[in-house]
């Protein structure tokens, strides 16, 4: 039970990782995170241990008494998550870009973009940061297997690797629970976080 996963969100709710029972009353007792329940109310570890505890839920003996198990914390700052390389995938390339097409500028819904490769596989051109952009739809047609040069277009911005902390994303391995869905776009997890090929 103390080695199982809660799901920890930063700030903006978005989640960051997962982590042990343990640690996650560790951030909650520090006061750097706060748990979350099923009504996405929040509470300190103080009102939290004060919750009742109904048959139905996991609870575990700590400081005296049985305390809820928490299955998704908050985080109270948004630097306590580690920084790791950048996962070179489809949301993290949208997230770089901002959803905006790196050629005419214009930001569009997701489902509007594609992935550019600069230069095209046809001539050559790798699936890495530096090769990689969004852009929309109409961009897209308008370049077709051509250099941008060719087609009289220019990149607003030189695409590169990102430095900032990267969107989490689940190991393969990872065993999603219940209490975390809320929180997660799972129609297309798989789709958006999976490595793209090099
Ligand atoms: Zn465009």
């Amino acid at each position: 039970m103390l080695n199982s996963g809660v799901l920890v969100l930063n700030r903006a709710f978005f989640p960051v990782h997962i982590t042990s029972v343990r640690r996650a009353f560790c951030l909650l007792y520090a006061g750097l995170a706060r748990a979350i329940n099923s009504r996405y109310e929040m509470f300190d570890f103080q009102s939290w241990s004060e919750l009742s505890i109904h048959t139905s839920e996991e609870a575990i003996g700590l400081v005296g008494r049985m305390i809820r198990v928490p299955r998704v914390v908050v985080l109270t700052a948004y630097d306590r998550v580690p920084r790791r390389n950048v996962r070179f995938c489809r949301r993290n390339i949208f997230g770089r870009d901002r959803n905006t097409c790196q050629y005419c500028g214009k930001a569009f819904p997701t489902n509007e973009l594609n992935l550019d490769h600069v230069i095209p596989r046809s001539r050559g051109g790798k699936t890495t940061w530096e090769n990689i952009v969004c852009s929309c739809i109409a961009c897209n047609k308008r370049k077709g297997g051509e250099l941008p040069e060719q087609k009289g277009m220019r990149l607003i911005r030189r695409p590169a690797r990102p430095q900032w902390a990267p969107q989490f994303a689940f190991s393969p391995r990872t065993s999603i629970r219940q209490e975390w869905l809320p929180f997660l776009s799972l129609v297309d997890f798989t789709y958006w976080n999976l490595e793209l090929e090099h």
